[in-house]
Formats: C-alpha cells, sequence, structure tokens
C-alpha cells in the first residue's frame, strides 16, 4: 500500500472526516485489521484564515510548500490538499516536489461526468466560487458548465463556512440557508451540486438537495484510496 500525505487543519473539523474516511475505506476494501498508511501535516487554521483574509497569497505559498516537502521527506508517496481553496495553490505545490498531488476537483468532475450531469452548480468558499482556479479547470479540463450562487448566496455560503463550519458549529437554521441556495440553484439547471467546501457535508446532505450532492471530501479520499491500493493512477498537472 502507497503512503497517502495529507495536507491538512484547514479545517481539522474536515482533516478529521478525511483520516475517519481514508482507514474506514481501506479497511472496507482490504480487510478488518487494514488501515491506511499516511502521514497528516495539521495547520493551524486561524493563521491561514488571517492569510486569507488579508490577501497574502505569497505567505501561504510558503506554508503550503514547506508541508509538502515535509511531507516528501517523510516518505509519502502522493499529496493530498484537504481544502478546496487552499487548490488555488496547487500548482506552486506540485512544482515544489516530486510526487503527484492528487487534485480536489478531478474526482469530483468524474462523478459528475459519469452520472451524466453536464451542467454543475458550485458551493464553497468565496475564492473557490468567485476566483478562476477552481472553475477553470471545471471547464476547461472537464468540459463541464459551472454555474454559482448569487452575490447575496454567495456572502451567505462564504460567512456560514467560515463562523460556524470550521468551528464545528452545525444549525438547522443554515441547513436551511443552504437548501434554499440549492433550490435556487436546482432551478437554474444545475443537474449536481458540487459541495467545493470540505465541512459543508457537516451540515447537507442527500435529502437536503433535489439533484445528486457531490462531496469533494469523500470523492479526494476514494481517489486517494485508488492510489494507494494502486487501482488507479493519479492524476498529475
Ligand atoms: N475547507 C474549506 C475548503 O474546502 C475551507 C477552509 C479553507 O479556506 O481552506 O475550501
Amino acid at each position: 500500500m502507497k503512503m497517502i500525505g495529507l495536507i491538512g487543519g484547514m479545517s481539522w473539523e474536515s482533516s478529521a472526516e478525511y483520516y475517519r474516511l481514508l482507514n474506514q475505506g481501506v479497511r472496507d476494501r482490504t480487510g478488518p485489521l487494514a488501515s491506511a498508511r499516511c502521514i497528516l501535516w495539521s495547520f493551524d487554521f486561524s493563521e491561514i484564515a488571517a492569510l486569507q483574509k488579508a490577501g497574502d497569497w505569497d505567505a501561504l505559498t510558503r506554508h503550503m510548500v514547506q508541508a509538502a516537502r515535509a511531507l516528501e521527506a517523510g516518505g509519502v508517496d502522493a499529496i493530498l490538499i484537504c481544502t478546496n481553496t487552499m487548490h488555488k495553490l496547487a500548482a506552486e505545490v506540485e512544482a515544489a516536489v516530486s510526487i503527484p498531488l492528487l487534485h480536489i476537483v478531478d474526482p469530483a468532475a468524474e462523478q459528475a461526468k459519469a452520472m451524466g450531469a453536464q451542467r454543475v452548480a458550485l458551493l464553497g468558499t468565496a475564492f473557490t466560487m468567485e476566483q478562476d482556479f477552481y472553475k477553470n479547470r471545471l471547464r476547461e479540463r472537464h468540459g463541464l458548465d459551472v454555474i454559482i450562487p448569487d452575490v447575496d448566496d454567495r456572502a451567505q455560503v462564504h460567512r456560514i463556512i467560515y463562523d460556524e463550519l470550521v468551528a464545528g458549529v452545525i444549525t438547522p437554521q443554515s441547513r436551511a440557508i443552504y437548501r434554499g441556495i440549492i433550490a435556487r440553484l436546482v432551478e437554474q439547471g444545475a443537474q449536481a451540486v458540487i459541495l467545493g467546501c470540505t465541512e459543508i457535508m457537516l451540515l447537507v446532505q442527500a435529502e437536503d438537495s433535489a439533484v445528486p450532492l457531490l462531496d469533494t471530501t469523500s470523492l479526494h479520499v476514494d481517489a486517494a484510496i485508488d492510489f494507494a491500493l494502486g487501482g488507479v493512477q493519479a492524476s498529475e498537472g
């Protein structure tokens, strides 16, 4: 079994899910005593969030590269960045190491295509929804149509992530807000909704949506297990 390097702590609420799902998946596929070979690098998210807010992506790049190199030195065979937002720096991380980065967009896009969804909605932080790094990969590499919520809904999605989900706060009020936003995206023709933030699955599940929800946390983990067990090759670049 290959060893997976996890760049996590963004937030630890979702990294805990990554660790649990990775081990659960290896056990399910290979036997009751089996567990994942992995190393978790876990940031203090308060430092990361402050740098995001300040727009200091150079400092964030240095942090991410340091983490990736430390994991490589520790002997991992591939790296996962356990957050959608920080895939803004995926190219810099890839360039800094000689092992593959398993990109979070690809398994979500593959799942959308496998279920015949052409028009997908994207929920995530404002960085993920509004900047090009994520949508461009969905569009250019995978040929998907991508829609995002309107400006007021984007503000709500972002606020709930940073004020609640990363702090482990899950409320019925916020679930209702997300349900309403998802319903409006479905009215606009979304055939699937990408949960493009690794904590959103803590808040909404399949029953909250009329169309399939693509949970990037579990899809990313599945891709890592495929890689670790030798089933599927990593998509590089
Ligand atoms: N985990 C979240 C994501 O997937 C947000 C936290 C972050 O900014 O990294 O985007």
